[in-house]
C-alpha cells in the first residue's frame, strides 16, 4: 500500500481515500477489513509497557483510531477526533474556552447548537452573540474576549450559505479561529479547513455514516495545541463512541462519494420539478441559479454542487406542508438526513418548533416550508412521488 499507509496522503483523489485512508490491513491475520476491537483494556508485559500502543479504549483504540485517520484525510486535516454525538463534538470544543471567552455564532445554527449556546455554555461563563449576517458584522461583534467563530453553512432549514474566506480573513486578523459545522455538505461536497477554517465539525449521524443506524460526531484540524486541547478533553469528558460505532461509520464513510454525488443529483432533480410546480411558492437549494448566493456555492462546494438537502414553501398553508409530508411514499416523514432513504418533514412543526414564530419567520422557517433530504433511490421515482403528493396536498387544500 505504501505511501496509502499514510492517510494524510494529498495526491491521492477522495475517493480513493474515502475506500483507503485509515483502512490498514491487519498485521497479524492479513483482514482486508479491520477486525472490531470491542476490549475495554489492553495487556501490558511489565507495569506502563503495553503490548501494543493501546491501554484502555476510553483514551484511544484501533477502530477509533482508523476512523480518526480516514476523516482527517478527507477534510484536508492534520487531525481528527471522534465524539459520541454531533452534540458532544459542539459540547467538548466549547468546553475547550476558558470562563469569561465570547463566541460569536451565525443566527440558524442547528437546533441542539443553539441550546447548547444558550443553556449550557452561558452557565460556564462563555457568551454567545447571534447574527444573521455574519459577513457583515463580525468586525464590530469580535470583542478583545471573543475566542471563535460558529458558522453553519448551508444553513438549516433555508440553505442559506456564508463565505468562510470572507469571515475566516476577519476572524483570523483579530487571532480568532473559526469553526465550521460542516454536517450538511459532507467532506465531499465542500472543505471548510481549504477555505480558512481552523476547526471542521461534523454530526457523523448523518451524511458521513449515511445510512440512519449510528449516532456519532467528530471534529478535524490542523493545529497542534487543537489536538493536545480537544484531545485531552477528548478523554477526559469520555464523550467517545464505541468501537462498533466507530467501524459501522468507516465502512459508511467508504462510499460517501458515490452516494453524495448521487443524494445531489436526485436532490438537483427536484428543486428544479419544484420550481416548475404551480403549486409551490419558492425553493431554497444552493445547486439552483436561482439561489441568492449561488456564486458561495460555486466558489465553495465541489462542482458547484448543491448536496442533498432543499427546503421549499408550498401553496395552501401548514396544512399542506403537513398533507404533503402525509401523502409521500418513499420520502419517509421524519427528522434527520443524510441517510441513504429520502426523508421530509416540517421544521415549524417539528426540527424548529421550539423557536419562537416571529424568530422563526425572520429565518424564513414559515408554517408552510417543507425540508426534504434527498437519498440516492432512482431520480424519476423521487420525481413521480413529488409531484403526487404536491397535487394530493394542494388539492385538499383548496378544497
Ligand atoms: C444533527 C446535527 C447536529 C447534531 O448531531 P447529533 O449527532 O444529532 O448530536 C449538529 N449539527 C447539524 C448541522 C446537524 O444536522
Amino acid at each position: 500500500m505504501g505511501s496509502m499507509e499514510n492517510g494524510h496522503t494529498t495526491e491521492r483523489r477522495f475517493g480513493t481515500l474515502a475506500v483507503h485512508a485509515g483502512a490498514h490491513h491487519d498485521p497479524t491475520t492479513g483482514a482486508v477489513i479491520a477486525p472490531i476491537s470491542l476490549s475495554t483494556t489492553y495487556a501490558q508485559t511489565s507495569v506502563g509497557s503495553p503490548v501494543g500502543q493501546y491501554e484502555y479504549t476510553r483514551s484511544s483504540n484501533p477502530n477509533r483510531d482508523n476512523f480518526e485517520e480516514a476523516i482527517a484525510a478527507l477534510e484536508h486535516a492534520k487531525y481528527a477526533l471522534a465524539f459520541s454525538s454531533g452534540s458532544a463534538t459542539t459540547a467538548v470544543v466549547l468546553q475547550s474556552l476558558a470562563a469569561g471567552s465570547h463566541v460569536v455564532s451565525v443566527s440558524d445554527v442547528y437546533g441542539g447548537t443553539h441550546r447548547y449556546f444558550t443553556k449550557v455554555a452561558n452557565t460556564q461563563g462563555v457568551e454567545v452573540t447571534f447574527t444573521p449576517t455574519i459577513q457583515d458584522d463580525l468586525e464590530k461583534l469580535i470583542r478583545p474576549e471573543t475566542k471563535l467563530i460558529w458558522v453553519e453553512t448551508p444553513s438549516n432549514p433555508t440553505l442559506g450559505l456564508v463565505n468562510i474566506r470572507a469571515v475566516a480573513d476577519i476572524a483570523h486578523r483579530h487571532g480568532v479561529l473559526v469553526v465550521v459545522d460542516n454536517t450538511f455538505m459532507s467532506p465531499y461536497v465542500q472543505n471548510p479547513i481549504t477555505h480558512g477554517a481552523d476547526i471542521v465539525v461534523h454530526s457523523v449521524t448523518k451524511y458521513i455514516n449515511g445510512h440512519s443506524d449510528v449516532l456519532m460526531g467528530v471534529a478535524a484540524f490542523n493545529s497542534d495545541a487543537l489536538k493536545e486541547r480537544l484531545g485531552f478533553l477528548q478523554n477526559a469528558i469520555g464523550a467517545v463512541p464505541s468501537a462498533f460505532d466507530c467501524w459501522l461509520a468507516h465502512r459508511g464513510l467508504k462510499t460517501l462519494h458515490l452516494r453524495a454525488r448521487e443524494a445531489s443529483k436526485n436532490a438537483t432533480v427536484v428543486a428544479q420539478i419544484l420550481e416548475a410546480s404551480p403549486n409551490v411558492i419558492s425553493v431554497n437549494y444552493p445547486g439552483l441559479d436561482s439561489h441568492p448566493q449561488r456564486t458561495i456555492a460555486l466558489k465553495q462546494h465541489r462542482d458547484g454542487m448543491g448536496g442533498g438537502m432543499l427546503s421549499f414553501r408550498i401553496k395552501g398553508g401548514k396544512a399542506a406542508a403537513h398533507d404533503f409530508c402525509q401523502h409521500t411514499k418513499i420520502f419517509t416523514l421524519a427528522e434527520s438526513l443524510g441517510g441513504v432513504e429520502s426523508l421530509c418533514e416540517v421544521p415549524a412543526s417539528m426540527t424548529h418548533a421550539g423557536i419562537p414564530k416571529e424568530d422563526r419567520e425572520i429565518a424564513g422557517v414559515y408554517d408552510d416550508l417543507v425540508r426534504m433530504s434527498c437519498g440516492v433511490e432512482d431520480a424519476e421515482d423521487l420525481k413521480a412521488d413529488v409531484l403526487q403528493a404536491l397535487e394530493l396536498a394542494v388539492a385538499s387544500s383548496k378544497a
